[in-house]
């Protein structure tokens, strides 16, 4: 039900969407002195990145300095441009690089977010992956707390925006329900921030057409993200760009506890496992477990599935990414180890050879798996000597009870999206900007439409939209030039002056 309800109907910016691009979003516009409505179909503040890991691409930050990690923008945008290929939209990439410490590492640290870590990544020369104590649930509890103090900020949760309203071509409003509640808003600025589609069947199985030839994909976006605002924004005379550019994952197992049977749990912790297709071979490197890279081995296989097979050493470190099986970012323990015995998805044995029985797998051939990596591992090899597996720190799998866990593609983030400028504005299918009408997030596909092109360097979260979003911000009246009667929005300072498009 709705909560803090406002009995005003007119605002100057309606945010859809309170995950970290919508609050982002209406926690800059509402400093600005803006009167902002936010509404979220769930009645729970925070979209997907309360139950993320919250790990974000930040390029020269200080904990990397202190880390010693020599890096910079230009470093990074190399490696950006490099890694996505060339529909990666680097205006975008430059932007949200140059903003990723002064308005991200800085703003979220000054508001309680401890960064505690820098990981690598495939695809970045140097570790960006900066990791927030809490995960995502401490990014967006620090969020919340910031939007809640400004008080012009209205919130209306638990209200499901059905469609915008457009008059002559400009965007004035949205019509939301809750339950048999029907209200309508009008604004100045309308940003969708409804997060991405992997959480619907229909989208994911019409765009993520690099899996067509696989057995299943499995869902793996936040509750909320369905692509409602996708269809929003369509009905609007929206421009897309690379729907199918949808980011999967390799290494993911069906969610047993989800009753469509659809959804996915993404595994982390065990890479040190061997993956062997349906004839029991392994076929890959498993360290390269990326979308660009895992995922692309995996949809070759038969069926576009495999198991992944570890011993008991690497099931005490399984961490299952799913808010069910963590708190914050410490795994519960129990509810991993009783997943292992509960799902249908996985089987033990107390011998590599009574497993592949299990799994309908030959023995001779899992036997042989097993075996390329620990003759190396005993032999203290390097890599393995078939697919160049890197083994330092890896220890022989040989320890019972073995494992193995069915791994499916899952869909997890959208990198193409609604087609917007470096200010957020949405444009048509002319490359227009439809008057009032913004995106920011993943339904912009994490920014712009295609800031990352077809692979991403993980961790851009909502992407520059934690910056991007927030530039609605200048639809405040007291800030942004006028047009048309209507606030220009701009992005931040660092934005300025950069319109160059090198895709239009
Ligand atoms: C388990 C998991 C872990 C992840 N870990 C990382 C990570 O470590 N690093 C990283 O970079 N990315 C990660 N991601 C991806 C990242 O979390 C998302 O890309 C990002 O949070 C999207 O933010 P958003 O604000 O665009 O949308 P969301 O956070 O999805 O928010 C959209 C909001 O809009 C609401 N909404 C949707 N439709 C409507 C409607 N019609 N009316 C009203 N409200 C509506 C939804 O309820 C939701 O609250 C992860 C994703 C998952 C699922």
């Amino acid at each position: 039900m709705p909560t803090d309800a406002p009995l005003a109907h007119s605002f100057d910016v309606v945010v859809i969407g309170t995950g970290g691009a919508g609050l982002a979003c209406a926690i800059e516009a509402a400093a600005r002195g803006a009167r902002v409505a936010v509404l979220d179909a769930s009645d729970a503040v925070g979209g997907t990145a309360a139950g993320a890991g919250g790990g974000t691409c930040i390029a020269g930050s200080p904990l990397q300095e202190r880390l010693g990690l020599a890096d910079s923008v230009d470093l990074a945008l190399e490696d950006w441009a490099r890694w996505g290929g060339d529909t990666a939209d680097l205006d975008w990439a430059e932007a949200y690089l140059r903003a990723s410490v002064p308005e991200l590492f800085e703003p979220l640290a000054a508001a309680g977010v401890r960064w505690i870590g820098v990981n690598g990544h495939e695809g970045n020369r140097v570790p960006r992956w900066h990791r927030p104590a809490g995960g995502g649930r401490a990014v967006m509890a620090a969020l919340e707390r910031r939007a809640r103090m400004l008080p012009t900020i209205a919130w209306l949760l638990g209200h499901r925006v059905e469609r915008l309203v457009l008059e002559g071509g400009r965007v004035t409003g949205v019509h939301a329900r809750s339950g048999e509640r029907e209200v309508e808003l009008r604004a100045r600025a309308v940003v969708v921030a409804t997060g991405g589609f992997n959480n619907d069947p229909e989208m994911v199985a019409e765009h993520a057409t690099a899996a067509a030839g696989a057995e299943r994909v499995l869902l793996g976006g936040g509750a909320g993200a369905r692509g409602e605002g996708h269809r929003m924004l369509r009905d609007a005379g929206a421009r897309f760009t690379e729907l199918d550019a949808v980011w999967m994952y390799p290494y993911a197992t069906p969610d047993d506890l989800d009753p469509e049977g659809r959804r996915g749990l993404a595994l982390r912790g065990i890479d040190g496992d061997v993956w062997i297709n349906d004839g029991g071979h392994r076929f890959h490197d498993e360290s390269l477990r990326g979308g660009a890279t895992g995922t692309a081995a995996l949809l070759d296989q038969p069926n576009g599935r495999c198991w992944s097979v570890f011993d008991a050493r690497i099931a005490a470190r399984l961490v299952i990414a799913d808010p069910h099986y963590t708190d914050g970012s410490t795994p519960i323990r129990k509810r991993v180890e009783a997943f292992l015995r509960r799902s249908p998805f996985v089987a033990s044995a107390s011998s590599a050879a009574e497993l592949a029985a299990r799994i309908d797998v030959d023995a001779v051939a899992l036997g042989d798996a097993l075996s390329q990596v620990n003759s190396a591992v005993g032999a203290g090899a390097e890599r393995d000597p078939v697919f160049g597996k890197p083994l330092a720190g890896l220890d022989a799998l040989d320890e019972a009870p073995f494992f193995a866990v069915r791994l499916h593609p899952m869909a997890r983030k959208n990198l193409g999206g609604v087609r917007t400028d470096l200010a957020c504005r949405v444009l048509d299918e002319h490359g227009r900007p439809i008057d009032g009408l913004f995106a920011a997030g993943e339904v912009a596909g994490m920014a712009g439409g295609r800031i990352n092109g077809r692979a991403a360097l993980e961790g851009r979260r909502s992407g520059r939209a934690s910056t991007a979003a927030w530039s609605p911000a200048a639809a405040s009246p007291a800030d942004g030039p006028e047009r048309d009667g209507l606030p220009c929005i701009r992005t931040s300072r660092t934005l300025h002056g950069r319109r160059r498009s090198r895709h239009p």
